[in-house]
């Protein structure tokens, strides 16, 4: 049996119940943005490299309306409270000083951080913009891998943006995401999850060259090509602030140094000999991961565009073997959820996210959904894992207005 998918559309209905309880009054708009799933590329943001991510069915949406003081307001179904602070105590707060946690309610400092970067990305000294009540709920897993983080970003950037007219396209309003998360929340992640979140399109991933951050839009045609795209949710939460990804980072930024390029997407496989000379053994499988797959996303691109879906299978299996291997960031139960539907069958699967736990996906004959679903719960049971959350997911629409 596949798990039951996290419902797609509840929260729309959950943000406006919300806030409705909160200010007695219906909101003056709905805006949503999505999770996200990586379909490759994986740790080559931060690299100046290349992802392909593309947004998913789950939303998170704010339901948003203006206040007759200066005063902000957040509320979300996820904390038990609100959190309120007048906007021009926003630069007061934030950034977060290094090492330090936020001011506010760490998930405050989402859609808080956003409204601060918002404020300094169209800096003017000028009277302060108007007070703003904002209700946050969400159909994205929270810490699977799905970027939870970049669709409570992406709808609260969304909202803002209309509500104080400032103008900004998607890609503007993910850096302003990326700002928040770096600097207000204190999480230094690149700026994949906030693209995929505000430009995604249906049947389709985003191509982004995280150097000079252009996108190009590329089929995906999930369901047309007779396949799903199923998620595996293993439930171990992943803290991406801390230990682990900070080392990958730093260890990143070695091989870089120590190559002499400005990052190592600057480096080819061809490379690799002459790198593996240079460093220690950690750092070098840290760098032969980024390179490596660099050229999977582009060698993914270039069979998607001539090949179609079907193609990219030994792509997705080779990118999570040198996650496992090399990088180190897969964990138990991502491997056995990825080795338990490629046995059943699978025609590809990875790990997905920044890892240390999360979510993997497997590409599947949309026929295959169930029997693959049950081995894979069933190399759970009998490895003594809990319970997986499967569902599948088709590419779609990024982050606008609902209502
Ligand atoms: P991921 O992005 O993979 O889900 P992160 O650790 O990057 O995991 O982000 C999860 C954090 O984002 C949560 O711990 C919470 O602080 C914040 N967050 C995400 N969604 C919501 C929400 N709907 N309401 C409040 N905070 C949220
Ligand atoms: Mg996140």
């Amino acid at each position: 049996m596949t798990g039951r998918a996290p419902q797609e559309g509840g929260a729309r209905d959950a943000a406006r119940a919300l806030f409705v309880d909160l200010t007695g009054r219906e909101p003056d708009g709905l805006w949503s943005a999505p999770g996200r799933v990586n379909l490759i590329g994986e740790h080559t943001d931060y690299n100046d490299g290349f992802v392909l991510p593309f947004a998913i069915p789950q939303r998170t949406v704010a339901a948003v309306g203006r206040r007759e003081d200066d005063r902000i307001r957040v509320r979300s179904t996820f904390a038990a409270d609100a959190v309120e602070v007048g906007i021009g105590e926003l630069d007061d707060l934030f950034p977060t000083r290094e090492g330090q946690e936020p001011g506010v309610p760490e998930w405050a400092a989402y859609p808080l951080g956003v409204a601060w970067a918002l404020r300094q990305a169209t800096d003017s000294p000028g009277p302060l913009p108007g007070g703003v009540d904002i209700a946050i709920a969400s159909d994205v897993p929270v810490g699977a891998g799905l970027s939870s983080s970049a669709a409570i970003e992406g709808a609260t950037a969304s909202a803002l943006d209309a509500l104080w007219d400032t103008g900004l396209d998607g890609a503007a309003l993910a850096r302003i995401g990326r700002r928040a998360e770096n600097e207000a929340v204190g999480a230094p992640t690149g700026i994949m999850d906030q693209m995929a979140s505000m430009l995604g399109e249906p049947d389709a991933a985003i191509f982004l060259d995280c150097r000079s951050l252009e996108t190009r839009v590329v089929p995906l045609p999930v369901a047309a090509s007779g396949l799903a795209i199923l998620v595996m949710d293993t439930h171990v939460k992943h803290a991406h602030s801390t230990g682990g990804y900070r080392e990958r980072r730093a260890s990143c930024e070695l091989g870089a140094r120590i190559m002499g390029v400005p990052a190592l997407r600057d480096l080819s496989v061809a490379d690799l000999p002459r790198a593996q000379e240079r460093m220690d053994d950690v750092t070098f499988r840290r760098v032969r991961h980024i390179v490596t797959e660099n050229q999977r996303v582009l060698d993914t691109v270039r069979l998607l565009d001539e090949r179609g879906v079907r193609a990219i299978g030994d792509l997705l299996v080779a990118s999570h073997a040198s996650m496992r291997d090399d990088f180190e960031i897969s964990t138990p139960e991502l491997d056995t959820a990825v080795d338990a539907a490629l046995a059943a069958g699978a025609l590809g699967a990875r790990m997905t996210g920044g890892g240390f736990g999360g979510a993997a996906i497997a590409v599947v004959e949309q026929e295959a959904v169930g029997t693959v679903s049950q081995a894979v719960n069933a190399a759970f049971a009998a490895a003594g894992f809990a319970t997986p959350l499967l569902f599948p997911v088709t590419p779609s629409a990024g982050a606008h207005r609902d209502a």
